[in-house]
């Protein structure tokens, strides 16, 4: 079947994107490798219109459920490979080839590494991406973030109301999260935020015992802790889409117009993987960037049905 649209990726660019399809009448499938997105492993989300306080499991289950409510198809699998046709596109994943008249890229980003000694070996024996998959397992614990930004204090905030005190290790010197996080974390006595400091390695024996860092803290370059928290932000998931030519800009990001045309014609992208929203990675903005690029898609099939 030669699908009118075909959506790759399925968080809130994407699944938005479906439900605009929808009301477009537009012939598409979603395809994604974890429906629902980065907004999974948000505890609390108080930032959506219209819903005061809601988690992330629960309204992209709403996402989900009002897309296919409307008859978007949503195939789970990992894009393993694009192609350009003369005049199709061909997506293939790791179960099935796909065709379609159009793409909306829509692959969100994906978690940076500090790429330092133990963090890999600790993975899932205290080191950690998702405090709010693992803040539960640090009751009455130790725990250290490293960043500064909103995720580094999202976490700091979570992280404290199970662990005995929470670090946060940030390499500059003042935390340039939303103001609100901000005044969380100065509150709180069981967070410290660690200035102008990096750290260098992991250590531990079956687990996590300590951080070294590049300065002392309180006298020691060994912080004692029972988990190491990465939150230094992330990268564009961009790694298929040389396969077809799209042009990203000097930071990895998909470039696009207002309305989310790439310089391939008939590829569109959405969300966090774009220079639109670059640096702002909310849910509201990636939805709005979902609708906005299906709006020209609908337009630029009509034109190539001329
Ligand atoms: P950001 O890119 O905003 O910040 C990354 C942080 O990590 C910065 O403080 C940066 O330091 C630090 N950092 C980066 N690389 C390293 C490194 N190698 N070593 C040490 N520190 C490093 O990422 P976030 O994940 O915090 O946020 C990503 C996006 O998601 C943002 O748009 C943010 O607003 C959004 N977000 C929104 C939330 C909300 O609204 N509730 C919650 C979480 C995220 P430096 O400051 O020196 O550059």
């Amino acid at each position: 079947m030669l699908y009118d649209l075909i959506i790759v990726g399925a968080g809130p660019a994407g699944l938005t994107a479906s439900i605009y399809a929808s009301y477009h009448k537009l012939n598409h499938l979603v395809i994604g490798d974890i429906i629902g997105g980065t907004p999974l492993e948000a505890a609390l989300i108080k930032n959506w219109p219209g819903t005061e306080a809601i988690s992330g499991v629960e309204l992209m289950k709403n996402f989900v459920r009002h897309a296919e409510g409307l008859g978007g198809k949503i195939a789970q699998g990992r894009v393993v490979s694009l192609k350009k046709g003369k005049d199709y596109f061909e997506v293939g994943t790791d179960r099935e080839v796909y065709q379609a008249k159009t793409l909306l890229v829509a692959m969100g980003t994906r978690r940076r590494k500090m790429n330092i000694p133990g963090e890999d070996k600790f993975l899932g024996k205290g080191v950690s991406y998702c405090a709010t998959c693992d803040a539960i397992f640090f009751k009455n614990k130790v725990a250290a973030i490293i960043g500064g930004s909103d995720s580094a204090a999202a976490a700091a905030n979570l992280l404290a109301e199970h662990a005995s005190k929470v670090y946060i290790i940030y390499r500059n010197s003042e935390l340039r999260c939303q103001p609100a996080y901000l005044e969380q974390v100065k509150k709180n006595p069981k967070i410290t935020v660690i200035y102008n400091t990096n750290v260098l390695e992991v250590h531990g024996g079956k687990k996590v015992e300590s951080v070294f860092l590049d300065r002392p803290f309180e006298e020691s370059q060994l912080l004692k802790t029972d988990g190491v928290f990465v939150e230094i932000g992330a990268m564009p998931s961009t790694d298929l889409l040389n396969e077809i030519g799209v042009a990203l800009n000097p930071q990895g990001y998909v470039a696009v117009d207002e309305w989310g045309k790439t310089n391939v014609s008939g590829v569109y992208a959405a969300g966090d993987i774009t220079t639109n929203t670059m640096g702002f990675n909310q849910i509201v903005a990636a939805a709005a960037d979902g609708a906005t690029a299906v709006n020209a898609i609908y337009r630029h099939l009509k034109e190539i049905k001329k």
